[in-house]
């Protein structure tokens, strides 16, 4: 395994490979890797000739006051757990080689990354479509991962795919959880024992919901979300953001549940800690 941090490098490398043929898989991370980054490794494997893993806490896509100084990170336990996992480049950029001093060029999907995470977070979807954009262009992927639990940014990331033309294919892993149903984000290590039993009440909320869709076979959301709400306010440290039913390829809001199409999503503030989770109905 090769760990490059030049993005001449990286960009020369990629290039070569992709001229002689090679497939790449790339799957952009922030770090502080746990089982949902790693499960997008084995999800690329079959498919790709080098498979590139980016870590890069990316400071466009945190808004004031949110978490990015603070944010979790551990590049030597990084490299390790990619190691065994059979990566073949960890790609480790510095942000001013991404971002040049006088950088004024943003990419920015206008329509999806404007709704449910958007409005709290205006300027994120725009900091990772950046980001991403950026990075494709060095590490010249045909593969993408990425992971059913940041579905917003899936729909987001794929429009702008489809939209700047880029040749990239996009495979959606699951979303992995802990035993106990949280779903893994390298921000539940923020959260103390009783905070990470009021973070366990959106897995709960969403099984919830889906549980009066699948079994009782309801459909109006406003009736399932009813049933989230309730939940989710049971929380001590919990402050709802938003708790919708949306259509899984756009990420608008519906008022009737379309089983196979639509999705439950939830997003709250344990404490000061924001969580987000998703089912698909
Ligand atoms: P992040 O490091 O949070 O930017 O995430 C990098 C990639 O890992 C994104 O595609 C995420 O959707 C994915 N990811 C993060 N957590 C999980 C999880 N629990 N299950 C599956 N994929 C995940």
């Amino acid at each position: 395994m090769e760990i490059i941090s030049s993005i001449i490098e990286m960009k020369k490398l990629a290039a070569h490979e992709e001229k002689s043929g090679k497939k790449i898989g790339f799957i952009p991370t922030m770090g502080f890797l746990h089982e949902g980054h790693l499960s997008l490794v084995d999800l690329l494997r079959d498919c790709s000739d080098l498979l590139i893993l980016s870590i890069f806490v990316n400071p466009t896509q945190f808004g004031v006051g949110e978490d990015l100084e603070n944010y979790p990170r551990n590049t030597t336990r990084d490299i390790e757990l990619c190691r065994e996992r059979g990566v073949d480049i960890v790609f480790i950029p510095q942000e001013k080689d991404l971002y040049l001093d006088d950088s004024s060029t943003f990419v920015s999907e206008e329509i999806a990354s404007k709704k449910l995470c958007g409005l709290a977070r205006p300027t994120h979807f725009r900091g990772v479509t950046t980001i991403c954009a950026k990075l494709f262009n060095l590490c010249r992927p045909s593969f993408v991962a990425l992971g059913q639990k940041d579905a917003q940014q899936i729909v987001v990331l794929k429009r702008m795919i489809r939209d700047m033309h880029f040749p990239i294919e996009v495979k959606v892993g699951p979303t992995i959880r802990e035993s106990d149903g949280l779903a893994m984000s390298s921000r539940n290590q923020y959260l103390n024992s009783s905070q990470r039993e009021d973070a366990l009440l959106i897995n709960r909320a969403l099984e919830a919901g889906k549980s009066l869709v699948v079994k009782k076979g309801i459909t109006n959301a406003d009736r399932v979300k009813a049933e989230l709400m309730s939940i989710l306010r049971s929380g001590r440290f919990l402050r709802i953001n938003y708790a919708e039913v949306v259509n899984c390829e756009t990420m608008r809001v519906e008022s009737e549940i379309q089983p196979g199409r639509s999705m439950l999503v939830v997003a709250a503030w344990v404490d000061s800690v924001r969580l987000i989770d998703n089912v698909k109905l």
